[in-house]
């Protein structure tokens, strides 16, 4: 993977038919794509040989939004444009501050061929999404959050229980989008958080090849290993840290906890994303840095700014 290309977005072509096919259940045949239980077999590490000319762009726009980018598909996850200074609505009347400005809002992002939503929290999806997103694109969530989505008129909503898959096809990119496991928080906070999905992108561009995990708000939970045993091979992890707490209760995982879930999942690389971004991430990066090293994880870890976009080929 290269360093860290601090280039702006690059708007894409015209968008060409988005197909979608969705994969739940029972495996069923598909030449082109995994069964949604067994990952593809590769035979060799997608970041590092078997490169097929295409590039990943990622670009970090602030919290736990980021836009993907790679062979003309544009994807964004957990859209949270509210300004430094407004307040999350985090449910139970809980509200928290914005501590950065987003470095990007909902025009400058256009067009968008897929919404990757982890669960619907005031600081993943708010009313500034609501009211700029396009009610016409394509969004995967949980039960949950479609739900809310469609009351707020979103027409494209797609459910992803814990392991289905959907299939994108943008021209000859492909993109598998899985649910994994994801827990927000322990009782009692439980009942009043939504529930949250964790994903795993396997991304087709030509011959290339990657594999990105995107952790969602989750803590370290037993439901996490079964992620390895499914994936062993993950090129990037996106994770969540932050260490949110609510009512003294951790709701996200802290440095320590992301750097426990690094070396369970062992990816090539990690982004670190989610983190004091609102008041009640208690954990900042640091505390991450030091459990990573305290670990001595082989994981590289790309710390990008907010706006920065992160490249590499495959
Ligand atoms: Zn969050």
């Amino acid at each position: 993977m290269s360093d860290v290309t601090p280039t702006p977005p690059d708007p894409s072509p015209p968008a060409e038919v988005l197909t979608i096919e969705e994969s739940s259940g029972p495996p069923t045949v598909d030449a082109l794509a995994g069964d949604g239980t067994s990952p593809d077999i590769r035979p060799e590490n997608g970041s590092e040989a078997g490169r097929g000319a295409g590039e990943v762009r990622i670009t970090w726009i602030g919290n736990a939004t980021v836009l993907l980018e790679a062979g003309g598909l544009r994807l964004l996850t957990d859209p949270n444009f509210l300004h430094k200074g407004d307040h999350a609505k985090l449910g139970g009347g809980l509200r928290s501050k914005r501590l950065h400005e987003p470095t990007a809002q909902v025009a400058d992002l256009l067009p968008l061929d897929v919404i990757l939503l982890s669960h619907h929290h005031g600081d993943h999806w708010d009313e500034i999404a609501d009211r700029d997103v396009p009610k016409d694109v394509q969004i995967v969530t949980t039960a949950h959050a479609a739900g809310k989505l469609r009351k707020a008129g979103f027409t494209r909503v797609r459910v992803l229980d814990t392991w289905d898959k959907v299939t994108l096809r943008r021209g000859s990119t492909e993109l598998d989008v899985t649910a994994l496991p994801g827990k927000h928080a322990p009782q009692p906070l439980a009942a009043i958080m939504p529930p949250v999905m964790g994903s795993m992108l396997d991304l087709r561009v030509g011959t290339g090849r990657c594999r990105i995990y995107v952790s969602g708000d989750t803590l370290m939970h037993d439901r996490l290993r079964e992620i390895p045993e499914r994936y062993p091979d993950i090129d990037l992890a996106l994770v969540h840290l932050g260490g949110t707490r609510v009512l003294g209760i951790l709701l996200t995982m802290d440095g320590e906890q992301g750097a426990e879930a690094l070396e369970l999942l062992d990816p090539d690389a990690a982004i670190p994303i989610h983190y004091e971004e609102y008041t009640v991430m208690k954990s900042p990066l640091r505390d991450f840095d030091a459990a990573v090293e305290w670990r001595r994880l082989r994981t590289q870890i790309h710390r990008l700014d907010r706006g920065d976009t992160f490249t590499f080929p495959i």
